[in-house]
C-alpha cells in the first residue's frame, strides 16, 4: 500500500528516521488519503521526544504547540507541519481531557488511544500502512467504530459522542451498532463538554451529508446536545434539503426549541454567526414577497445575503420561494434602486436644497426611497429633487 505524501512532509519523515527514530504520518490525512480526498493537513507522529524533535529539526523554524502534550509545529515551505510524540493518555477526569499524557516509544499504544479505527491509522513510505484496528476495512465499509470497549472510551472523553456522529455526517458513514448503541446509552456525558467544543465539532456535523440522516438516527442524544429542541423526521429532511451551511442548519434545528434564543445562547457562536441564526429565525417564519416591489424592500431591508439565505431556510422547511427569488434576482441583474446608496440624489444634495443635517436629512433620504421603490418616482435627479423640495417647503410651512 503506497499513499502519496507530500514532499515537505516526506521531508521530516525522513529527518527523524535518519536520525534512528520511528515516525509516520497518522490520523485524518491518513484516512483521508485512503479515500482518495486530499488532506487539508497532515499530522504526524513520532517516537521522538519533544526535546529530541527540537534537535532533529534545529535548522527549521519551530512553534511550541502544546509541548507538555508532545506537539511540535515545524514551519517548512511555508507550512506548519504538527509533530506529536508516540503518546498514551493518562487517567481521565470528569468525561473530558486526560490528567496527564505520558510519552511511548510504541506506536501501537498511540494508536490504541485514538478515537475511531478509520482514525488510528499510520502510514510511512519504509512501513506501508499500519493499520492495527481495522480501519481499512471499516473505510471500506463505511463504518465509524471505536478503537476498543465504546463505553470505555466514551466515558474517558465524551467529545468522542458527538466526533462519532460528526465523522458518520462527514464520511457519509454508518456508526457500527455496538458504537451507537453506546452514544445512546453515554448521551448524558456530554453536558461534561465545553459549550466551545460541541458548537465546533456540532458545525462540522451540520456540514455533512449525512447530517439529516444522523440527527434522525440520534434525535434523544441531540436533544442533550442542544437542550430544548425537538427533532421530527420533517425536520431532518429538512436539514438535508438545505444547502449544507452549518449556520442555515443550526437555524433550522434551533427553531424547534422551545426557547430558541435560549439555545443560541447556549452555544458558543461568533457574534456575527449569532446574528444571522437570530435573523434567520426571525425572517424565516416571516411569509416573502411574491411581487418586485416587495422583493425590493426585502432586499432593502435585509441585503442581498441575507434575503437569499431566508430564502434558503425557508425552502429547506418546504415554503414556495421561487416567484421571491425570481423577483430578487430581477431587481439585481437590472440594478433596481433599492438601497439609499442607490438614489439618484444623495444627503449633500438635500442640504443644498435647505434640508437641515441630522435625523431629517435620513428621513427624508428613507421617504424618496420609499417612493422610488414603490414605483411612485423615478430615480432620477430631477425627479428626486422635485421630490425633495416639495417634502422640504412643505415641513417648513407647517413648523
Ligand atoms: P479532520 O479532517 O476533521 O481534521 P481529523 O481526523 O484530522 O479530522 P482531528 O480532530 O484533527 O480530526 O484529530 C486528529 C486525530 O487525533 C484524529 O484522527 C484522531 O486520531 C485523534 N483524535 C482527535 N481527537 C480525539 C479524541 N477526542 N479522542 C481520541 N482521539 C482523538
Ligand atoms: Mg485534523
Amino acid at each position: 500500500m503506497k499513499l502519496t505524501v507530500p514532499a515537505t512532509v516526506q521531508t521530516l519523515l525522513s529527518d527523524l528516521r535518519r536520525a534512528g527514530f520511528e515516525a509516520y504520518a497518522v490520523g485524518g490525512c491518513v484516512r483521508d488519503s485512503l479515500l482518495g480526498k486530499e488532506p487539508h493537513d497532515w499530522d504526524l507522529t513520532t517516537s521522538a521526544l519533544p526535546e529530541q524533535m527540537k534537535q532533529v529539526f534545529s535548522a527549521y523554524s519551530l512553534l511550541e504547540i502544546g509541548a507538555q502534550h508532545g506537539t511540535i509545529g515545524v514551519r517548512l515551505n511555508g507550512q506548519t507541519v504538527e509533530i506529536t510524540t508516540f503518546r498514551i493518555d493518562g487517567s481521565y477526569e470528569d468525561n473530558r481531557h486526560p490528567e496527564q499524557v505520558l510519552f511511548t516509544n510504541q506506536l501501537k499504544e498511540d494508536l490504541s488511544r485514538r478515537d475511531f479505527t478509520v482514525n488510528a491509522m499510520a502510514y510511512a513510505a519504509e512501513t506501508g500502512l499500519v493499520d492495527l484496528f481495522g480501519g481499512r476495512q471499516d473505510l471500506e465499509d463505511g463504518i465509524i467504530r471505536c478503537v476498543g470497549v465504546p463505553d470505555k472510551r466514551f466515558q474517558e472523553d465524551a467529545l468522542r459522542l458527538l466526533r462519532a456522529v460528526r465523522f458518520a455526517s462527514t464520511l457519509n458513514f454508518t456508526v457500527e451498532p455496538e458504537t451507537a448503541a453506546s452514544v445512546k446509552a453515554n448521551q448524558a456525558l456530554i453536558t461534561n463538554v465545553s459549550a466551545e467544543r460541541i458548537t465546533s465539532e456540532l458545525k462540522s456535523f451540520l456540514l455533512g451529508p449525512g447530517a439529516g440522516r444522523l440527527l434522525s438516527q440520534f434525535a434523544e442524544f441531540f436533544q442533550v446536545v442542544l437542550p430544548s429542541v425537538h427533532l421530527t423526521e420533517e425536520l431532518c429532511s429538512a436539514v438535508d434539503r438545505a444547502a449544507p451551511d452549518s449556520i442555515l442548519r443550526l437555524s433550522l434545528v434551533l427553531q424547534t426549541a422551545t426557547d430558541p434564543a435560549a439555545a443560541v445562547a447556549h452555544l458558543r457562536l461568533s457574534a456575527a454567526e449569532e446574528g444571522r441564526v437570530k435573523a434567520l429565525l426571525h425572517w424565516g417564519s416571516l411569509p416573502l414577497p411574491t411581487t418586485r416591489i416587495g422583493a425590493r424592500k426585502t432586499l432593502s431591508l435585509l441585503g442581498a445575503d441575507l434575503a437569499s439565505a431566508v430564502a434558503d431556510y425557508q425552502e429547506a422547511k418546504g415554503t414556495e420561494v421561487t416567484a421571491f427569488r425570481c423577483h430578487c434576482n430581477a431587481v439585481l441583474t437590472d440594478g433596481d434602486c433599492y438601497r439609499i446608496k442607490d438614489l439618484a440624489i444623495n444627503g449633500k444634495t438635500l442640504q443644498q436644497l435647505g434640508c437641515p443635517a441630522g435625523p431629517q436629512l435620513g428621513s427624508l433620504l428613507d421617504a424618496l426611497l420609499q417612493e422610488v421603490m414603490n414605483d411612485r418616482l423615478e430615480n432620477t435627479a430631477d425627479a428626486l429633487r422635485g421630490a425633495a423640495l416639495k417634502e422640504i417647503t412643505h415641513g417648513a410651512s407647517q413648523d
